[in-house]
């Protein structure tokens, strides 16, 4: 295997970013195309930045912050945190104790990395749950993580989202929704109610996924747990910091669901151009996607490389070859290896359907042809 451990997801990491940087130094912004749908934003304005100096600006970002998270998320009170990944480890640092159980339920495996690490940090057990196997909760669970969509965007149903949290509530225990992605997904594209709406006590989003907001996580909930969970926060450095909370309370408040709008109905047809040539090719709601699976598929010869290895090493060609960004190439350790190409990235509306087709059939044309060349493999991910 040439991608063995979150080691070696750094360095790939550190690659995609070093070629990151070298492209924009000197060919601009626009020669990159990132269709990660994570591409974030920091929509400060001077007056935004002036602010920041004084004592004053984090107080007033931060009220702006709770008007737009709560129209946002719902919820009696908001915390702000450095990533969905902290949110995450400070409610269950606030919420489990060791010995005592996390169940998580969610569309479909695997989950993000972040709740089963967080709970053998703090020696809690961890149970998962996918819709096709029967939710259990025992007398030692103390909290329920519901991921509302994944990361390869699956989405709950909301009838399945209702039943976990009535089973939940019936054992009083408590219901955290991973929205990272789905506070916009499930609520844009589908139509559900936002979680709190649902009857969750907490939830989370990630300010930069489908929106154009700075990486961070924005927890809302009932405020005697969010008080809990904001303790653990600040003791650990977990919390927002305010450029970052300025940042969330502005992209907020800029949200529009128009640009969902508009990828959901192209990836359609995106979809249809791509699919008689890219065997196993899926929708998501807002794009498409090759799993590693069906990305060996499209192999058409004999290799070492696995499922896992293949996917990397595209992400990596189809950044290097084709300066397509996705997330496998500049993804943290243990995120999804799946090509999610997102219409709803900006960088999308300057790209056709056929360019898009164009970029995977030749970074797929050369993946093959280094396929069998380890060495030639690992200078794609790590030089
Ligand atoms: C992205 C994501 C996270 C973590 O977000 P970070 O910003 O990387 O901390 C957690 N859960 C799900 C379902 C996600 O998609």
């Amino acid at each position: 295997m040439l991608v063995n451990s979150s080691l070696d997801e750094v360095k790939r990491r550190e690659t995609a970013l070093h070629y990151l940087a070298h492209l924009v130094k000197q060919d601009g912004r626009e020669a990159l195309f990132d269709l990660t749908g994570l591409a974030g934003g920091f929509p400060l304005s001077q007056d935004d930045i002036a602010l920041l100096e004084t004592y004053a600006g984090p107080a007033l970002f931060g009220e702006d912050l709770d008007r737009w998270g709560k129209k946002h998320l719902g919820g009696e009170k908001l915390l702000a945190l450095n990533r969905t990944s902290s949110g995450i480890l400070a409610a269950i640092l606030a919420l489990v104790q060791h010995g005592q159980e996390v169940v998580h339920y969610l569309p479909e495996k695997p989950s993000h990395p972040s709740i089963p690490r967080s709970c053998q940090l703090i020696g809690a057990s961890y149970q998962e749950y996918s819709v096709d196997e029967d939710l259990e909760l025992g007398d030692a669970t103390a909290l329920l993580v519901i991921t509302g969509s994944t990361m390869d965007h699956q989405v709950l149903s909301q009838e399945d989202f209702e039943r976990a949290i009535q089973a939940a509530h019936q054992r009083k225990v408590p219901v955290l929704v991973d929205d990272a992605s789905g506070a916009r997904l499930r609520t844009v594209i589908y139509g559900q109610p936002r979680a709190m709406d649902l009857g969750a006590d907490l939830v989370i989003t990630s300010t930069d996924k489908l929106m154009e907001g700075p990486r961070g996580g924005l927890m809302a909930g009932k405020t005697n747990l969010i008080d809990l969970i904001k303790t653990k926060a600040h003791q650990f450095g977990l919390e927002a910091q305010p450029p970052l909370i300025a940042a969330m309370a502005r992209a907020l408040e800029k949200f529009n669901p128009h640009n969902l709008e508009l990828a959901r109905t192209r990836k359609d047809q995106l979809h249809l151009s791509l699919a008689s040539s890219l065997v196993g090719l899926e929708k998501t709601p807002t794009g498409v996607m090759l799993t590693p699976t069906s990305l060996m598929k499209n192999m058409g010869m004999k290799t070492t490389l696995t499922p896992k290895d293949a996917a990397i090493l595209l992400a990596m060609l189809l950044l290097k070859e084709e300066n397509i960004l996705t997330i496998p190439a500049v993804g943290m350790p243990g995120a999804s290896v799946t090509i999610r190409l997102d219409l709803a990235s900006p960088d999308a509306q300057r790209l056709s359907d056929a360019a898009i087709g164009n970029s995977l059939q030749n970074a797929l044309e050369v993946l093959r042809a280094t396929a069998s060349d380890l060495e030639a493999c690992r200078r794609v991910l790590y030089q």
